[in-house]
């Protein structure tokens, strides 16, 4: 097998190094005639193109104590506080092989340590201070994913609910008991046979006017909750979604009002026994995450005090009569799950942690693994190949968009619960939505492409890669599936599009809209398709009219598609015929959100320095996803071959420059030793640490 490793023959490789070199300077010479602006080469490693351009090995000198600053959230303090407790903790450290049971055991404590060992308090910051509970959540996340989820069970989703599905009566019973971690709790929405599908769910809680209470029922093995987190060990109350059944005078008997929130208890709170009435499964071993104990919980005529009904939304009356602010079902539906996208927000942005952990592990080993170089020199770095620029760069450089725009998110998401606007509530459920799939989706597949960027030792579990992709994996599903929630952006952008149509307001996040209609729909200009030097491609103004030109098209484009198919197919069947379409549309909306925060991240970047190596990583984000879409723009004569061209070859420039600046845009996270704690990450002595894992 050996000989089949890609060893290429030493003639071979120089013969072909040197043919490259006279290549290169050719492409050199005939691209500063045809485009005085772009005339830098394709990357080769960094000893040859050294050699030959000036241009292309002159380093920009970054300022990195600047850019760490500018990258520091407001919350780094609080997020070295929970690193110093764990540091100083090996007991709560999770190691590489752990059981199932210990791993969930480790996580209880893990959880305990830092609520009643450093005094942080997670459920106050999910009530007041949002931005600061999704940087302790990040921190946590990075010192074992299994504790960052099990902490978002209990504090955004079972804490969550109680605050923001309940009144002041829910919050002053619970919310000391949630904080402390005395009243351990599960959210109870999924069933077998629904997941996505939240209004079909079948749980029953029957309204008992006699006693004054409700009873909850799974009427079918298909309603039996299934994969609560924290219900197979650890969880004494669960909130619980139920469809509410009042009973009636008429012939039918009874009032189905829909899918509500219940509190109900599971387990004793003195002996923690499962109480009567309730049955409690383990889902037993997962692909991940294995140090949350997900469950199935069935439930046998449970009998729950009224007050349990968590009734911000609507409400039950002692003689059994239903009041709600909100008119129909669907809008109390809307209302209780607009409620719950704190979850998603948190998703998102622990999962930019997840890529930037591992996007730091492969960038930081690829600067130091040398593999080959030019006959009788130094092999060089694994990063200067073109191959490994192109994967890593333009990653590296969506690392940094994501950063800012789910940044942008947090504080969109903390300012809504601050002022309950209609306005902002729509735009950062669409944002969340968006965000949360996008994100999660590109982190999903930038794991596999790092553990592969690191060869061999990226497979080793000690670097990181497999327990990060196991446990971020399910990132894509739940809080909602990734292709149901880009449908909801997509039906959001229909929905305002209509609203233009008919003179309604469109809000700030998507105003651009409003703008795109009037312009980028109007034939592409025939001059600026050929418009090619590097100061017009790097001009944010037209990386975002790009952007923008292709959702605005396949906006239009599927409106009529929709309208056409409806008349045959009915809406369903439009939708579903147009759907791939509507994802697409959905993801590039999403897209000119990201670069459009990261313009003004890089405008708002006060050191020089740190603003230069900024715009490179934003100009690479930008033209990469250009590039990568060029059909569409070629199909419209939006860009004409040349300027094809130019792009592609500027794309390959940055990816050359941003190489240069990888470390310290790597280092600027800030990630401690012990969060890339993958010995291939260590730059100094990497391979002593290695050995020294493995026992040499
Ligand atoms: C580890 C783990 C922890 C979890 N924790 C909890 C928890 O604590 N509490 C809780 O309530 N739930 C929890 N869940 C459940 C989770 O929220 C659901 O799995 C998720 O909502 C998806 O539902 P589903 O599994 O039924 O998938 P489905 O909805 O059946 O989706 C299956 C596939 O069908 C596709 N699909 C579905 N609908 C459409 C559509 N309209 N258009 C196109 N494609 C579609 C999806 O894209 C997906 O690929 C957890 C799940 C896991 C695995």
């Amino acid at each position: 097998m050996e000989s089949r490793r890609g060893m290429m023959n030493p003639r071979a490789a120089e013969e072909e190094s040197s043919s490259d070199l006279v290549a290169m300077r050719r492409i050199q010479r005939l691209s500063s005639h045809i485009s005085p602006d772009v005339t830098a080469p394709p990357s080769l490693p960094l000893v040859q193109a050294e050699r030959c351009s000036s241009r292309s090995s002159k380093k920009l000198e970054v300022n990195g104590e600047a850019l760490s600053l500018y990258m520091r959230g407001k919350h780094m303090d609080i997020q070295e506080k929970v690193f110093d407790f764990f540091n100083s903790r090996p007991d709560l450290q999770t190691p590489i092989e752990i059981s199932k049971d210990d791993h969930r055991e480790l996580c209880m404590n893990q959880l305990l340590g830092l609520v009643r060992e450093t005094g942080i308090r997670p459920l106050r910051y999910v009530a007041d201070d949002p931005e600061k509970y999704f940087a302790i959540m990040e921190a946590v996340g990075s010192v074992d994913m299994s504790f960052g989820i099990k902490m978002g069970v209990q504090y955004s989703l079972w804490g969550g609910s109680v605050l923001n599905l309940g009144t002041k009566k829910h919050r002053d019973k619970y919310f000391d008991g949630i904080d402390n971690l005395d009243y351990t709790g599960c959210f109870a929405m999924t069933e077998l046979h629904h997941g996505s599908n939240v209004q079909g769910l079948q749980t029953t809680a029957t309204f008992d006017p006699l006693k004054d209470e409700f009873v909850i029922d799974t009427p079918n093995d298909g309603a039996i909750k299934w994969w609560i987190g924290n219900a197979a060990v650890h969880g004494k109350f669960a909130t619980v979604f139920a469809r509410l059944i009042l009973p009636t005078h008429d012939s039918k008997g009874v009032s189905d009002m829909g899918v509500h929130a219940f509190i109900v208890p599971i387990r004793d709170m003195k002996t923690h026994k499962t109480l009567p009435g309730v049955e409690i499964q383990d889902c037993g071993h997962k692909v991940g995450l294995n140090g949350v104990d997900n469950g199935a919980l069935r439930f046998r005529s449970v009998r729950i005090p009224r007050d349990n009904l968590l009734n911000r939304f609507g409400d039950v009356s002692r003689d059994g009569k239903y009041t709600s602010s909100l008119p129909t079902i669907n809008k109390r539906f809307g209302a209780t799950l607009g409620e719950l996208v704190g979850g998603r927000v948190g998703l998102a942005y622990a999962s930019v942690g997840v890529l930037k952990i591992s996007a730091t592990i492969a960038i930081r080993y690829s600067l130091l693994r040398q593999q080959f170089g030019p006959p009788k020199q130094p092999e060089v770095s694994i990063l200067d190949y073109q191959s490994q620029q192109h994967k890593l760069m333009p990653m590296l450089a969506s690392t940094y968009a994501y950063h800012f725009a789910t940044v942008y998110l947090v504080e969109k998401y903390s300012e809504m619960k601050k002022t309950h606007d209609e306005q902002l509530v729509a735009d950062v459920h669409a944002l969340s939505a968006g965000l949360k799939s996008y994100v999660t989706s590109y982190t999903a597949k930038s794991l596999s492409v790092c553990r592969e960027a690191c060869g061999g030792h990226g497979y080793a579990a000690v670097n990181r890669f497999g327990s990060l992709r196991n446990d971020h994996d399910i990132f894509q599903t739940f809080e909602g599936d990734n292709t149901v929630l880009l449908q909801q952006v997509a039906a959001d952008l229909l929905k305002r599009y209509k609203e233009k149509f008919q003179g309604g307001a469109l809000t700030a996040t998507w105003s651009y809209l409003r703008e795109s209609m009037n312009t980028y729909l109007s034939q592409p200009n025939p001059v600026t398709a050929r418009w090619e030097g590097e100061d017009h491609l790097r001009d944010p103004k037209f990386q975002l009219d790009a952007f923008r030109y292709r959702t605005s098209r396949l906006l239009q484009n599927v409106a009529a598609r929709l309208q056409k198919h409806s008349k045959t197919l009915g809406g369903f069947g439009a939708w579903n015929r147009c759907l791939n379409h509507l994802l697409t549309l959905a993801e590039s909306h999403i897209e000119s959100v990201i670069l459009a925060k990261f313009i003004e991240a890089v405008k708002n970047c006060p050191d020089p320095s740190a603003r230069a190596a900024l715009k490179l990583a934003c100009d690479l984000y930008a033209l990469d996803r250009i590039w990568k879409d060029i059909g569409t723009y070629r199909n419209v004569d939006y860009v004409a071959p040349n300027k094809a061209k130019a792009i592609h070859k500027l794309t390959e420039y940055l990816s050359f420059q941003v190489r240069n600046v990888a470390k310290e845009l790597v280092d600027a996270f800030e990630l401690p030793d012990h969060v890339t704690r993958a010995p291939i990450a260590m730059q100094s002595d990497a391979y002593s640490q290695y050995t020294q894992v493995v026992g040499f």
